[in-house]
């Protein structure tokens, strides 16, 4: 029986020809490909500068400890997110603080305000499943007065910022708009995932876009950040390679997380195609989904569009009504036995061993708990077809029947 993925990465001959020509060209670390896709990056979702790196995970770690980030601080995430968002915090020293969901998979701002005290320095909310989460709203809350005097500053950077920095976990969000803005400029700094199952993928790779007030200039923490990402050496390999440029100096003991121009070169075909073929694909096979799923009751439809936003279909959640996580896992294994993949997002991370041990409890966290028992994600990718799409609608059925009768 044939098996149909969760969500392969779309390799063609663009993409392959595209990383050959990288390879050929000599220069195969950053370089001129990666500066290019920096700016492209830019320029698309109205960011005033972006620096990619080797991952989210790096990208978004060097940032808050840039940003000065550490031990006494405390730096709140939603509990419903993948581990990433929560170990890049603990890596740091700050205090992690979970804020839960709320109606949706999103994190509540109720939630968030509950959260925040004096040592809050970062609010990281996440767009799941590509769902832009409601900065405005975010916004909103953190210039209420009593929100603001909250505010102590512990570096120079957040003396500027003079309130709660919002980083947005934009890992699924690429391309997703919510009242006019993309994802790029909704937050004042937004992380991107382009790992080999993101909508748009570099096999792995992530960058920071910044939108930054004007007290914090976007060009200098750039080139400040770009210098920390490579042992914070003053020149980087493109710049040394003029003849006679060798020196150079060590101005912080730095982190390793260039992007490479061979990563680039995936980034750069992906990002040419990337409203013209790929969220009009992705929004045309999550619509399918929605058609063949809306004929049954137990089935709640994720939202990816409303008056106000658009999401970028990176993850099609779907809910069973009324169900238990061990009946979930049940569907799950009798989609898998019938030669469907699908999958959870997320386990919160309470649940997790790491957490536990840490003290963090799942009945702190509720409602992100019942987003996630009843979850199953189902195969969404560039190549999927409509008759899979069928097939995957069918096997789905056939095991909710089995299991909930
Ligand atoms: C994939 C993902 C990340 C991590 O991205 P990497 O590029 O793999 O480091 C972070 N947050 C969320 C929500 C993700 O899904």
């Amino acid at each position: 029986m044939p098996v149909i993925p969760f969500s392969p990465p779309r390799i063609d001959d663009k993409i392959v020809d595209a990383v050959n020509e990288a390879l050929r060209s000599g220069w195969i670390t950053t370089g001129p490909r990666t500066k290019r896709f920096e700016s492209e990056i830019s320029r698309y979702c109205g960011a005033d500068k972006t620096l990619c790196l080797n991952s989210w995970t790096n990208a978004v770690e060097l940032f808050l400890r840039w940003y000065g980030i550490g031990p006494g601080d405390e730096v709140i995430v939603p509990a419903y997110t993948y581990a990433a968002t929560g170990n890049v915090v603990l890596h740091t020293g700050a205090k992690l603080i979970l804020a839960d969901s709320g109606e949706t998979a999103l994190a509540a701002i109720e939630s968030i305000r509950s959260c925040i005290t004096e040592r809050t320095k970062v609010i990281m909310p996440v767009d799941i499943g590509g769902v832009p989460f409601d900065y405005p709203g975010l916004y909103s809350l953190l210039d209420e007065p009593d929100i603001r005097s909250k505010f102590v500053a512990g570096s120079t950077w957040q003396e500027k910022m003079g309130r709660i920095l919002v980083l947005a976990d934009a890992a699924h969000s690429f391309g997703a708009k919510r009242e006019g803005r993309l994802s790029g400029a909704m937050a004042d700094v937004t992380g991107f995932s382009f790992h080999a199952v993101k909508n748009l993928s570099t096999a792995e790779g992530g960058a920071l876009s910044f939108k930054l007030p004007s007290a914090l200039d976007s060009d200098k923490v750039y080139s400040e950040l770009a210098i920390l990402g490579l042992h914070g050496q003053t020149k980087d390999a493109l710049s040394k390679m003029q003849a006679g440029a060798w020196r150079y100096d060590i101005i912080h003991p730095g982190y390793k997380c260039n992007m490479t121009d061979i990563q680039a070169a995936l980034g750069l075909v992906e990002l040419e195609r990337y409203e013209t073929e790929t969220l009009p694909r992705r929004r045309a096979q999550s619509l399918l989904y929605d058609m063949y799923l809306s004929g049954f009751d137990w089935a709640e439809l994720p939202r990816h569009e409303a008056l106000d936003y658009s999401s970028s279909w990176h993850l099609y959640m779907l809910r069973i009504k009324g169900i238990e996580e061990s009946q979930r896992d049940a569907i799950i294994a009798e989609c898998a036995a019938n030669g469907v993949s699908t999958n959870v997002h997320f386990v919160p991370l309470p649940m997790f061993t790491a957490y536990r041990e840490r003290g963090y409890r799942i009945e702190d966290s509720p409602e992100a708990y019942r987003q996630y028992a009843n979850e199953i994600s189902l195969p969404l990718y560039y190549d999927l077809t409509g008759e899979q799409i069928d097939t995957v609608c069918r096997v789905l059925a056939a095991a909710v029947e089995k299991v909930c009768s």
